[in-house]
């Protein structure tokens, strides 16, 4: 631990500037102290690409640990049972996991599957009794987003979505000039995500386990970060499709979007979706008396970027150590990060997601209420 630790006391001083959020706060402030109150105990679904490097950042964490897993493949649960010391007893499968609820060791479940399979698992999970926390998107659809909501509240349990911006300092910063008036009023947000999609065969290019193509992939971080970046919703969208491999991108799977949508302050926002083209991860946003600009803005990291001010010196921190250090702060301290994590934030990116298929079939403008 000593060398996160480390870097977070230096990161503290270059920090000056930032604001202490409501998450992690005690971790930037730099304490001398170990931390010893209680620890977010999660249980990891889906041992991916994406599972494996929350993994292996939640090693570095001060406030959550992964103590179980649940998988379909049993070579990786021993794999990751040597690797993260996880114990027989907090490990399962997709048939078994509602067991979980006996299981008094395992306070969360991390749900890092295909988009087609969060909802259902999800509701299996909170009805099981533990937190969830759940990839983005967190389904494939608004209704769906809403029945898991529904069905942490009943429950009495956290849903959290796995926004990792939502915890990055120079993203944080950037917010934070905005909500201190630093660009003027907010105008206009450019918004560039996409990368060039290889293995034809892959679960991200099957309707019924993606739920779409690159819009809910990685168009959803021009979504998430128009709003977070503008700080409103947007009341309408527009949006464009163009496909130039039918085979390789059928019906439903959107390979290029480009997408508008309309805020109430009259500030508007132009975006691209496209597993296509590379080298797009960019982000600007224009006020009447500044801008900032990030490039790259929601890989992960470092990212990059400047505004009408300077450059962005805030320290880069594995994105998915402070986003679990964060949310176990959410859990069980109560703090709330500027922008929230939560299910309702998430059906909200859902909804803009439905009314961009929508526009994109009715070639119109789409009204949303979000
Ligand atoms: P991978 O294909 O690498 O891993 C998905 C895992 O899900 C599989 O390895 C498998 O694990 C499990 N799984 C269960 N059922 C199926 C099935 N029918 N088909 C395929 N896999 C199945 O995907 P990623 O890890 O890249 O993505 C998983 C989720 O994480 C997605 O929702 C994605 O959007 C999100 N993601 C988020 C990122 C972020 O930055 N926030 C970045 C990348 C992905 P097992 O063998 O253990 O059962």
């Amino acid at each position: 631990m000593g060398s996160r630790r480390k870097f977070l006391e230096k990161a503290s001083v270059a920090a000056v500037g930032i604001p202490l959020l409501c998450y992690s706060s005690d971790l930037l402030a730099s304490s001398s102290e170990p931390y010893d109150g209680r620890m977010l105990r999660v249980a990891i679904m889906g041992l991916g690409s994406y599972g494996n490097r929350v993994a292996k950042a939640m090693v570095d964490c001060e406030k959550a640990k992964l103590v179980g897993v649940i998988s379909g493949t049993p070579s990786k649960i021993a794999d990751w049972r040597e690797k993260y010391d996880v114990p027989e007893k907090n490990c399962y499968n997709y048939e078994n996991f509602d067991a979980i609820k006996d299981n008094p060791d395992i306070d969360a479940v991390y749900i890092i599957t295909p988009n087609g399979l969060h909802c259902e698992q999800a509701i299996r999970v909170a009805e099981a009794g533990k937190h969830v926390i759940c990839e983005k998107p967190m389904g494939i659809n608004a209704a769906e987003g809403q029945k898991m909501v529904d069905a942490c509240k009943a429950a009495n349990v956290k849903l959290l979505i796995g926004y990792r911006m939502h915890f990055e300092p120079k993203t944080m910063e950037v917010i934070r000039m905005r909500m201190d008036g630093e660009f003027g009023q907010p105008k206009f947000f450019q918004g560039q995500s996409g990368f060039v999609i290889g293995d034809p065969t892959q679960w991200r290019l099957n309707k019924k386990l993606a739920g779409g193509g690159a819009m809910m992939d990685i168009g959803i971080y021009s979504i998430n970060g128009a709003r977070y970046m503008l700080g409103e919703e947007p009341i309408w969208v527009t949006a464009q499709e163009t496909k130039t491999d039918p085979v390789k991108f059928k019906e439903g799977i959107d390979e290029t979007i480009q997408f508008q949508m309309g805020f109430p302050s009259g500030a508007v926002a132009n975006c691209l979706s496209t597993y296509a083209m590379n080298n797009l991860d960019r982000f600007f946003l224009n006020g009447s008396d500044g801008f900032a600009e990030m490039q790259p803005s929601t890989g992960y990291g470092p990212i990059k970027g400047r505004t009408h001010k300077g450059e962005l010196t805030q320290p880069h921190i594995t994105h998915q150590t402070l986003q679990m250090d964060g949310m176990a702060e959410l859990i069980f301290e109560g703090k709330q990060p500027i922008v929230p994590v939560d299910g309702e934030e998430g059906v909200k990116d859902m909804k803009i997601i439905d009314a961009i298929f929508e526009a994109v079939k009715t070639g119109g403008k789409v009204e949303i209420t979000i």
